[in-house]
C-alpha cells in the first residue's frame, strides 16, 4: 500500500488541476452514519415518506421533521468534528494539489477544516431556506425558533415554507453546482475518489469524464467500487490515516509548497 501512496503522492505534487470528489465514508471517521448503509438512516425510517413532495403538502410531515431536527435525530447536527481526512483535503487544496472538493456530503466538515472551495451537490444542513422567496439563515437560528414553540415556523419577510437546504428525494440537484463539478472533471489532471461507492448519479460520471480526458485517477474507500477498474490507483482504506499519509508524503516530494 505505500507504494500506492507514493504514487498517489506524486500525482498530486505534478497536478495543476486536481480534483478530490468525497461521499458519505469520509464522514463517517466523524460519527456521522452512512445514511445508505445497513445501519443507516434510510433502513430505520420509512424513506418513502422523506420526498420532497410530501414535505410541501404535508404539514404533519414537516412538523415531524422539525421535532427530529431539534431532538438531534436528524442532518442538522451540529455536535461533529472535521476528521484527519477533511484536515488533509484542506491541506491539498492549500499545497495547490487540488482546486477544490465535489461532495456528495451536507454535513459542512469540509468548510469546517478549511476548505474554501466546495461544491455541495446535494446542498448544507447547515443552512435553512425559504422555498418561495430563496432567503437562508444558519440552522440554529430556525431551530431555536422550533424549540420555543413554532412546530411549523415560516419565513419572516413571504411567510414561505421553511426546509433544510439540503435536496431531498424528489428535488432536483443544483443545475449550476453540477455543471460546475462537471467542468472541474472535465478540466482535471488528477481525480481523487474519497469515501464514495460511486453509485448514485451524477457521481459515478465524474471519474469517468476525468479518466477519458487523460486525468490520473485515485481511490480511497473501505469497500470494493463497481468502477476500481478504471482507477489507476486503488486503496481500500479509512479515509484519515490514509489521507494523512499522503499528505505527509507530498510535503516530503514538494518542499517549496509548504502547507
Ligand atoms: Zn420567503
Amino acid at each position: 500500500m505505500s507504494s500506492a501512496i507514493d504514487r498517489i503522492a506524486e500525482w498530486a505534487a505534478q497536478a495543476q488541476r486536481g480534483v478530490a470528489f468525497t461521499g458519505a465514508g469520509i464522514s463517517t471517521e466523524s460519527g456521522i452514519p452512512d445514511f445508505r448503509g445497513p445501519n443507516g438512516f434510510w433502513k430505520r425510517n420509512d424513506a418513502a415518506k422523506f420526498t420532497f413532495q410530501n414535505y410541501v403538502a404535508d404539514p404533519e410531515h414537516r412538523k415531524e421533521r422539525w421535532r427530529q431536527a431539534v431532538e438531534g435525530r436528524s442532518f442538522m447536527r451540529s455536535d461533529v468534528r472535521p476528521n484527519a481526512g477533511h484536515t488533509a483535503l484542506a491541506n491539498l487544496e492549500r499545497a495547490g494539489a487540488i482546486r477544490g472538493v465535489i461532495t456528495q456530503n451536507i454535513d459542512g466538515l469540509h468548510q469546517e477544516s478549511g476548505s474554501t472551495k466546495v461544491l455541495e451537490l446535494h446542498g448544507t444542513a447547515k443552512k435553512i431556506g425559504c422555498l418561495d422567496c430563496g432567503e437562508r439563515w444558519p440552522a440554529p437560528v430556525i431551530l431555536e425558533r422550533v424549540v420555543a414553540g413554532e412546530d411549523d415556523p415560516r419565513c419572516t419577510y413571504c411567510g414561505g415554507i421553511l426546509k433544510s437546504a439540503t435536496i431531498s428525494f424528489g428535488q432536483q440537484l443544483p443545475e449550476d453546482v453540477v455543471e460546475e463539478a462537471h467542468r472541474w472533471s472535465l478540466d482535471a489532471d488528477f481525480f481523487l475518489v474519497v469515501g464514495s461507492s460511486l453509485v448514485v448519479s451524477p457521481a459515478n460520471g465524474f471519474p469517468i469524464v476525468a479518466k477519458r480526458r487523460g486525468a490520473k485517477l485515485a481511490i480511497v474507500n473501505r469497500e470494493p467500487t463497481d468502477l476500481d477498474d478504471i482507477f489507476d490507483e486503488v486503496i481500500h482504506d479509512d479515509a484519515g490515516p490514509t489521507l494523512t499519509a499522503i499528505v505527509e508524503r507530498l510535503e516530503a516530494l514538494s518542499p517549496r509548497r509548504p502547507l
